[in-house]
């Protein structure tokens, strides 16, 4: 089965294709159509967004066409900056913005939890549509702490490394992250359907 990913992001592309690996998914890129479809991630939840996305790029190509989208939610502010993480501190925000004003947001609170969230989208041509979601669980540090990575990465502790996703390398980030957690269960689904 052939399958379009609706991402320019070449991280994100070379991470689903190594997880996807082993299955019979062929996996095409927009570069590989020259195809561009601009979709305003305007939903209210992380599988609208990435519904809305992934449903754009199938009526565009004519192809099954995969889309995530994910953010960080944290529970003492009531799951936010969730599908705002991108923009959080405005629409031209820098990860270094972000991160200073979830600090700024977070001074004083006990109650430091939050998890990753991926959820991705699969929009068959034949107009059906497959959604999985995985989530990772941390703590957001009083300061950030490491270099890689990106986004809220520098103040995301991961209990089981006891590193921040920033102070892991990148390896190490992929192997346990929101979009490998997502990755798998999409993985198990196209299992279960038997399509490897
Ligand atoms: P997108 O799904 O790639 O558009 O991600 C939206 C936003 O969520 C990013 O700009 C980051 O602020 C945040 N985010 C998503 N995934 C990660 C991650 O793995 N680490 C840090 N921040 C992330």
């Amino acid at each position: 089965m052939k399958v379009l990913l609706a991402t320019a992001n070449q991280k994100k592309i070379q991470e689903i294709k190594d997880i996807l690996s082993e299955t019979a998914i062929a996996i095409i890129t927009p570069r590989d159509l020259d195809l561009f479809v601009d979709v305003e991630e305007d939903g209210s939840t992380f599988k609208e967004n990435a519904i809305k996305k992934a449903t754009a790029w199938a009526k565009a190509s004519g192809m099954n066409a995969l889309a995530d989208d994910s953010g960080l939610c944290v529970d003492a502010l009531g799951g936010r900056p969730g599908v705002t993480s991108a923009r959080f501190a405005g629409e031209n925000a820098t990860d270094e913005d972000n991160c200073r004003l979830l600090l700024k947001y977070m001074e004083g609170i006990k109650d430091r939890r939050a998890r990753f969230i991926c959820v991705i989208a699969l929009a068959m041509s034949n107009g059906d549509v497959i959604t999985v979601q995985g989530d990772y669980p941390g703590l957001i540090l009083d300061r950030p702490l490491g270099t890689n990575g990106f986004g809220y990465d520098p103040v995301f502790f991961d209990p089981v490394t006891k590193k921040t996703f920033a102070q892991l390398s990148t390896e190490a980030k992929n192997q346990r992250s929101h979009r490998r957690r997502a990755l798998l269960a999409l993985k198990r689904h196209f299992m279960g359907l038997k399509y490897i």
